[in-house]
Order: structure tokens, then C-alpha cells, then sequence
């Protein structure tokens, strides 16, 4: 079974599934797209080396292994269809809806659910809506409230190595056959807020047009590379 997104390809494979990562880039609700060659290889290996990360740190995730240059071979899981955002800084669609300057601290981690869908332009929902709707239980969108702030914060650690500042993060997770609740997807360039120095290293460089996005997200990887090997 396969299943094409905007980014990637899924190819369902026995015991495992190979996520293919593609070469285009894309924001706005996919209205705005572009194909940068390379793209896809620099958000498959920044994705291995930092679940690979995560796992050391006893966090689960699907990946099994990476295999160069733009698959990944993960456990298949059931997606729930939403994007569990973190932010730790004040950003983004969080800026345009509450105001406050980008860049400004929170006082602690906010978790904030988003359902899928492109022709809705994504709904931010709570947690009653997930049950309400059927999305997720209760018990499951605690459990992924609970990961991802985890995760965020190891994440944060990381990049602090080298003075790098975590603004803010999306994830998505799926249940394992045993109905674990485990992250899956990407974790890249594409879907956190990366900064030095007011420098940016992340898809707002695409966003906001301000210059070639794969030379940041080569630095972003060359950064991984580095700081995994230490
Ligand atoms: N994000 C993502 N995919 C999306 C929407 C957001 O990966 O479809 C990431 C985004 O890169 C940022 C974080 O989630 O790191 C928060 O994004 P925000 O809600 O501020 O939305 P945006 O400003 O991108 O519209």
C-alpha cells in the first residue's frame, strides 16, 4: 500500500514501512511549492540522527534505520491525523493569533493540537474535541501531550550544545500494533523554529522569502552530523 503526501512517500512493506522523502517544499496550506533537488536526502538524515537521538534519551519513535540517501525505514503506525505543536518561544501563527513579539519566551511549554486539513486550514482543537470528534481518546492525547513536551525539551538540550535556541516544533504520532502511542513522521528543518543569533534555520526562510532555504537546512544537518558525533 502506498500513500503520497506533499513530502513524502509511504510504501507499506510487510513488518515495516519505507518513507520516502521528496524534493519539494511547500507552505500556505500547499499553496505556495517549489522543488529544491536535495531537499528531501538533508530532512531524511536530519530526521535519523535526531530520533536516533531520542531513542537514547528512551523516547520511542518509528524509525529503524535511515537509508541513504532520502528513505526511511520506520514500524508502521496508525496516524492520528493532527499536528501536536510545541512552542517554547512565542511564533508563527501563535503571534498572529494571541500577539506578542516573535521571539519572546513562554513561561512554560505549550502544547497546542491541530487537525489535519488542508481545506480548513488546519483547526487548532483541545483535547475535548479530539474525543468529541473521535480523534483521539483522552487518555491517548495526554500521553502525546506528555511525549512531545518531552521530546521538545531533549531537543532544546541538543541544539543548546551549540547555542542554537528551539522556538517552536510539530509532531505527529500514530499507535504501534500494541496501541502505543510512538512519534512519527520527520523532525527537520520543515517542521521546527531554529535559531542563532536572530539567524534563522528553519522553513521560514521559504515562508518569508529570504534567501535559499536548502543552504540553512544543509547547516541544520552539518549541525546534527557534529553534534551526534561529540
Ligand atoms: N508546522 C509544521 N507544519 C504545519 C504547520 C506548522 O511543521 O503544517 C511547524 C512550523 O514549522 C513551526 C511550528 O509547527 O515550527 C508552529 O507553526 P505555526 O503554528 O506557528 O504556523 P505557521 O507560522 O507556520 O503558519
Amino acid at each position: 500500500m502506498n500513500y503520497e503526501g506533499k513530502t513524502k512517500i509511504v510504501k507499506v512493506t510487510g513488518d515495516y514501512a519505507l518513507l520516502e522523502f521528496k524534493d519539494d517544499i511547500t507552505a500556505g496550506d500547499g499553496l505556495k511549492h517549489d522543488v529544491l533537488t536535495g531537499k528531501g536526502s538533508i530532512c531524511a538524515e536530519t530526521t535519523a540522527i535526531l530520533m536516533k537521538y531520542l531513542s537514547e534519551k528512551d523516547i520511542k519513535t518509528h524509525l529503524v534505520e535511515y537509508i541513504p540517501p532520502r528513505t526511511l525505514k520506520v514500524i508502521p503506525l496508525k496516524m492520528f491525523p493532527l499536528e501536536v505543536v510545541v512552542r517554547l518561544k512565542k511564533a508563527g501563527s501563535f503571534v498572529r493569533r494571541y500577539g506578542g513579539a516573535e521571539g519572546e519566551d513562554l513561561p512554560v511549554p505549550l502544547v497546542e493540537f491541530f487537525i489535519k486539513d488542508d481545506e480548513r486550514h488546519d483547526p487548532m482543537v483541545c483535547v475535548d474535541h479530539l474525543e468529541i470528534l473521535g480523534i483521539a481518546t483522552r487518555e491517548q492525547a495526554e500521553k502525546m501531550k506528555e511525549a512531545a513536551v518531552k521530546i521538545t525539551l531533549a531537543l532544546k538540550e541538543f541544539f543548546e550544545r551549540a547555542n542554537f535556541e528551539l522556538w517552536d516544533i510539530k509532531y505527529e504520532f500514530g499507535l504501534d500494533k500494541d496501541g502505543n502511542v510512538v512519534l512519527g513522521d520527520e523532525i527537520s528543518p520543515d517542521t521546527f523554529r531554529l535559531r542563532k543569533k536572530g539567524e534563522i534555520f528553519d522553513k521560514d526562510v521559504y515562508r518569508r522569502d529570504l534567501g535559499d532555504p536548502l543552504k540553512k537546512y544543509r547547516e541544520v544537518l552539518e549541525l546534527c552530523r557534529s553534534l551526534n558525533s561529540q
